[in-house]
């Protein structure tokens, strides 16, 4: 059950467990090092009162010996009163000693110098029921016998706790009478137990119901007392010895043992509350970061753009799964990778070599990226771009590069379509003045071909009503027939021009002599020049260099700016010339340049339509295509060169560009 709680229940049991458990066990400890203590002491008290009690007996032996002695010395030469004086100054917890008879009656009794005598107050006989106890003892055991305790009234209004001793006298096997001495108890406390038991303790005599008979000793009030109690039997009468110590009264701390436990318990507390503590802190952090890395993985799942790091060694150290997906390998496959790079297409495997070893000596990438060729793992190949950044590490030292790359294959695409749609476009415009040139040629055509079939329908005439008669006739028909064959000619190169035109050649550039472009496309424009009634005009020295161009395209161009030109004549009757120079331009020393100008006297350009001259589409006629100023540009900035116009003086446009020399 405990293991089918959630994580964070069952961490916060375990932890509270823990808690119970390690207070417990220290308070335990405590308890228990609190209990020896007081098992210590206690037992030490005992050992006290055991010794005390041992004192008291031995002592009590030694006295009845005394009495003994007493009762066997020669009372002829010192008498029993002297003799009993010396021994009661000797025995200060004797209080009086008699020598009675076998009747109990008093034959001598002496009393002890050190205080007033005992009975004085109440008299002898008031005990005489403990004597007669005690003595029925002696008599019976034939040894000492003890009566029982009794309080004895002073005459200075205190008491004292009195207990008789009694010895029988036998002389010659026969009782003669008994010895008595009267002990004092408390007297018995003073002189009889070490001086070393009462120093710190207090030593007592109580009855076996606890009444207190006589004590020695200061016990301190106010500690924790441990009391030992120890019975004394005398024949004849039992008494309680009972200790009362102060001494190292356990409290909370009772000794060092408790101490150093109760200390190491403390420490202990303290280090579970740091560590719970520093178990939350690094709860809550290991949070943070699981958020800061699912926030950064779905940051690095969502990109589009490949990540690829790598240490200074070239090592991959990190790929993210665009970027797997880029090359078409698994990370797996990636990591760890050295150079040569599993996605570097063999044949570049040179030069990547070379570019990285430089990024390796510390040169850095531009920061704009750098394009490459990378290759899928079907071995397919495609552009991308770099761009590379320093791994800059915690410590501020740099362990790598850090690369993001972008797949610019379907920019390629789009920049490829847009660039087969331009030359599409152009294509349609060439179809479109192909179509315009088609109907003049139709109607231009019609002229030489005319001629040619009414010269030949002559010569056939000829030939028939004349027949070979006359010579002159023979001349003019020869003439004839040569000019079929002229005009013949010249609708053969018109025909050629078009077909020229038409067919699309491939755009190699070849050196071609400015005088060989006009050449080519002059019947085109004559043709249109006629039409209009345009006169045209070329100047083109025969010694200017080729031009490097792409001829069919350059041709084009001219074309289209001599047809604009004259278009713009068109609405004119006197001023209908177009001219057409070529001379070396005006250019740098270090390459040289050819300019070619086309100018007209139409009606120019006006302002607001020169800036959008060659925006596609952007026409003022109503068959207007719009796109042979643009390509025209495009063309000629294909080549290197620039298209300018500038107002003709005193009407109309020249239009220019410029081309290469060879
Ligand atoms: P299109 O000839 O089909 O109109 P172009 O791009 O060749 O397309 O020319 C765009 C426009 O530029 C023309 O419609 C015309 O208004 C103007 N233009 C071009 N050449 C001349 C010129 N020599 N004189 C006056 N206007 C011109």
């Amino acid at each position: 059950m405990f293991f089918s709680l959630a994580p964070r229940t069952r961490r916060r049991a375990l932890w509270a467990v823990l808690v119970i458990l390690v207070l417990s066990m220290l308070s335990t400890l405590v308890w228990l090092a609190g209990r020896y203590e007081v098992t210590q002491v206690q037992s030490h008290i005992e050992r006290d009162a055991a010794d005390a009690v041992s004192d008291i007996r031995t002592a009590l032996t030694r006295n009845v010996q005394s009495l003994q002695a007493l009762q066997y010395a020669d009372h002829l030469t010192v008498p029993w009163m002297q003799e009993a004086n010396t021994m009661l100054r000797e025995h200060r917890e004797w209080l009086r000693l008699e020598l009675r008879d076998t009747e109990l009656r008093v034959i001598s009794s002496v009393d002890t110098p050190f205080r007033a005598p005992v009975f004085s107050r109440l008299g002898r006989a008031a005990n005489q029921p403990e004597v007669v106890q005690a003595c029925g003892v002696a008599r019976r055991q034939s040894g000492p016998g003890y009566g029982s305790s009794t309080y004895v009234p002073q005459v200075d209004g205190l008491g004292l706790e009195i207990m008789d001793l009694c010895l029988p006298v036998i002389t010659n096997g026969v009782l003669t009478g008994y010895t008595i001495a009267t002990y004092s108890l408390s007297e018995i406390l003073v002189n009889m137990v070490g001086p070393q038991l009462t120093r710190s303790q207090e030593v007592s005599f109580t009855e076996s119901d606890g009444t207190r008979l006589a004590m020695h000793g200061t016990a301190r009030r106010g500690t924790r007392v441990f009391v030992a109690k120890q019975l004394i039997d005398l024949p004849g009468h039992n008494m309680v010895l009972r200790m009362d110590s102060w001494r190292g009264a356990p409290d909370l701390f009772p000794n060092v043992l408790t101490a150093l436990v109760t200390a190491m318990a403390i420490a202990l507390v303290t280090v579970l509350v740091m560590l719970a503590r520093d178990m939350r802190r690094r709860q809550r952090v290991e949070l943070d970061l699981a958020d800061a890395l699912a926030f950064r993985k779905a940051m690095e799942d969502s990109l589009v753009t490949g990540l690829r790091a790598r240490d200074s060694e070239g090592r991959i150290t990190y790929v993210n799964p665009a970027f797997c997906e880029m090359v078409g390998f698994d990370a797996k496959e990636l990591i760890g990778q050295s150079l040569p790079a599993p996605y570097w297409p063999p044949e570049m495997v040179d030069e990547y070599g070379q570019r990285q070893a430089l990024r390796l000596a510390g040169n850095a990438p531009p920061r704009e990226g750098a394009e490459s060729v990378f290759m899928r793992k079907s071995g397919e190949r495609f552009p991308v771009m770099i761009f590379e950044a320093p791994l800059i590490n915690a410590l501020g030292e740099q362990t790598g590069w850090m690369g993001a790359v972008l797949d610019v294959s379907e920019q390629r695409r789009v920049e490829e379509v847009s660039r087969a749609s331009q030359e599409r476009l152009q294509a349609t415009a060439r179809l479109a003045t192909v179509g315009e040139m088609a109907s003049l040629l139709s109607h231009e055509l019609n002229q030489p071909l005319a001629a040619i079939s009414s010269y030949a329908t002559g010569s056939m005439n000829l030939l028939q009503d004349a027949a070979l008669k006359d010579p002159q006739l023979a001349e003019t028909l020869s003439s004839a027939i040569q000019r079929i064959g002229q005009q013949a000619e010249r609708a053969g190169k018109v025909i050629k021009s078009v077909h020229d035109f038409v067919r699309r050649r491939d755009q190699a550039r070849e050196a071609v002599t400015p005088r060989a472009l006009l050449d080519d496309v002059m019947p085109l424009v004559i043709l249109q020049a006629r039409k209009l009634g345009v006169r045209v005009v070329v100047n083109c020295p025969s010694d200017l260099p080729a031009a490097l161009c792409d001829r069919t395209m350059v041709e084009q161009v001219l074309l289209n700016l001599a047809r604009n030109g004259m278009q713009a004549m068109a609405d004119d009757t006197q001023h209908k010339v177009l001219t057409l120079l070529v001379r070396p331009a005006a250019s740098n020393a270090s390459s040289r340049w050819l300019e070619f100008l086309v100018a007209d006297l139409g009606h120019g350009i006006p302002e607001g339509v020169a800036e959008k001259l060659f925006t596609p589409f952007f026409t003022t006629k109503q068959e207007g295509m719009g796109l042979g100023l643009s390509l025209c540009r495009t063309v000629v900035e294909q080549h290197g060169g620039l298209l300018s116009l500038q107002p003709n003086i005193p009407r109309g446009t020249v239009f220019s560009f410029t081309l290469p020399q060879s």
